[in-house]
């Protein structure tokens, strides 16, 4: 691939990140120097990062709502045009971010390439969208025949908090889409993945959007998250990230003593599969091994519950043994490698935890092999069990880890109901071949993304929008015809 070769021309780069306030980088803060290295060998060093601190926060919020009438009254194509001006420059310097996206991550090339050509998307689609939609105000007919006018406009600085495991797509997703709609912006990365946000947010800057627009402040949740959705400026935020967080911002935006204001929220999962007896073993067993250990299971989607009909289960759980003792986990930029590291010592550890306990209450199904290349970095093997019930789990386990549970023919409406009371509602994998069955699943089941006789991997922006109901999310769903719409208000004219 051409991209391995661009991972080579930049394997010794170390890249540099603080703060953009008013479009100037400020890399002496009071805040904290982070050094990143790659999750596969903590011994290489990618970069620094100097993280804001409150006061950068604030400074940010003043810069941000004094930009925010000027951007706002520009032509809705105007604010389009700086945003496909950036895609375009996102393309040209595909080889350098699915570098550093590979180094900063820990993704595999492929997962690389595929990081940078969704953000790419997704800045195109909510550009578009802007330049179609919200240019010319829309006219309502009444019955009686007179008319009025709706347009859209910004409502005003919003707050855009982000997670590492898509540290670029759903980054600049969240930021083009409050940008597009008229809004200006304060983006915080995930601390782990702040790099390649920065390299983001300096081509925006190149690429037309004014630097009062769009401010930047990498850094914790504690120390610039919640100052940052305490202010009272704020006039919506856009998170993605686990739902513990979520609630978190909800509670802080609740206590600020202003007007309520849209909070979009996309949240954690305890996603399942279901197979029945009719499921095609082999589609089976290759769809199961990509959801749930594709990207190290660090997907949202990622299948973490698989309930299989008793009178198929032992041919399933055997295939499934099988597949997990070829899986290649390793370096992430060896094209052997099936699963790469997971993000950080402390993601390691939590899964670590949960295995453990889990080889006391269940049974190891299988655990693939970690190679002595895994010991400079953060790797969990992947591994799968079987459990009595999906009541054993408590939360989301973001990492490779599979959970089996068998079930008979007559209790299809139990695991549903099961399903739907974990609260969560983010995707739902089905393999069946009797189309009543999947039908009434897809039906009953309380979810935002049903995944019918396929892997469970994925979003497609435009096409295949993306989010969760429950403690899942609000939505609208990213990349869909309404997520835009949630960053404006709306006016009548009559
Ligand atoms: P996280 O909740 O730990 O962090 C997300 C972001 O919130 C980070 O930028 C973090 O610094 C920030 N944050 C933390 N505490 C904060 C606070 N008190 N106030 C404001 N901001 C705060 O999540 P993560 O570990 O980065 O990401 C993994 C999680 O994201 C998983 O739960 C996964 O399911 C979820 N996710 C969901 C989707 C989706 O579309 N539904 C997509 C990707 C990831």
């Amino acid at each position: 691939s051409p991209f391995s070769a661009s991972v080579k021309a930049f394997a010794d780069t170390q890249w540099q990140a603080g703060p953009i306030i008013n479009g100037k980088v400020r890399t002496e803060t009071e805040g904290k120097i982070y050094a990143v290295t790659a999750p596969y060998d903590r011994n290489e060093n990618v970069g620094n990062v100097a993280f804001a601190n409150a006061d950068n926060v604030v400074e940010a919020i003043d810069v941000a709502a004094q930009a925010y009438p000027e951007w706002s009254q520009r032509p809705a194509t105007e604010r389009a045009q700086c945003l496909m001006r950036l895609a375009d420059l996102l393309e040209e310097n595909t080889g350098e971010l699915v570098a550093l996206c590979h180094r900063e991550a820990g993704k595999t090339i492929q997962d690389s390439i595929d990081e940078i050509r969704e953000a790419v998307d997704f800045c195109r689609f909510y550009a578009d969208q802007a330049a179609t939609e919200f240019v010319q105000p829309k006219t309502l007919t009444a019955f009686d025949g007179t008319t009025q006018q709706l347009s859209y406009q910004g409502r005003g600085v919003f707050a855009c908090i982000s997670p590492w495991n898509f540290p670029l797509a759903i980054f600049l997703g969240q930021v083009s889409a409050a940008l597009a709609a008229g809004n200006t912006v304060v983006a915080k990365p995930a601390e782990q993945t702040s790099l390649i946000a920065f390299r983001a947010i300096e081509m925006m800057l190149e690429a037309g959007v004014p630097a009062g627009a769009i401010q930047f402040v990498p850094g914790t949740g504690q120390e610039v998250g919640a100052p940052l959705t305490s202010d009272l400026r704020i006039a919506g935020v856009a998170f993605t990230g686990s739902t513990e967080t979520a609630q978190r911002i909800n509670r802080n935006l609740a206590a600020r003593d202003c007007e309520p204001v849209p909070f979009i929220a996309e949240t954690g999962g305890q996603n399942a599969m279901i197979v029945d007896s009719t499921a095609l073993p082999e589609q089976v067993v290759r769809d199961v091994v990509r959801s749930a250990f594709a990207s190290a299971g660090q997907r949202c989607s990622a299948l973490r519950v698989l309930f299989v009909q008793q009178d198929i289960a032992d041919r399933i759980v055997g295939l499934i043994k099988g597949a997990m003792a070829e899986l290649s986990v390793g370096r992430p930029e060896l094209h052997s490698t099936d699963v790469g590291p997971v993000i950080d010592a402390a993601a390691r550890d939590k899964l670590l935890t949960h295995i453990q306990s889990l080889k006391n209450q269940a049974s190891l199904v299988a655990q693939a092999k970690l190679d002595a290349s895994c010991q400079a970095g953060d790797f969990v093997a992947p591994t799968a069990f079987e459990i009595p019930s999906i009541d054993v789990l408590k939360n989301e386990n973001f990492g490779p880890v599979l959970h089996i549970v068998r079930f008979k023919a007559s209790e299809l409406d139990q695991v549903i109901d099961q399903i739907n009371n974990t609260g969560f509602g983010l995707t739902l994998g089905v393999h069946s071949r009797n189309e009543r069955t999947y039908s009434h699943i897809e039906r009953r089941a309380r979810v935002g993304n049903c995944y019918i006789n396929r892997d469970q991997v994925g979003a497609v922006v435009g096409v295949q929008p993306f989010g969760g109901q429950g403690l899942s999310g609000t939505g609208p769903k990213a990349g869909g015809p309404h997520y835009l719409y949630r960053f404006t208000q709306d006016v009548v004219k009559a």
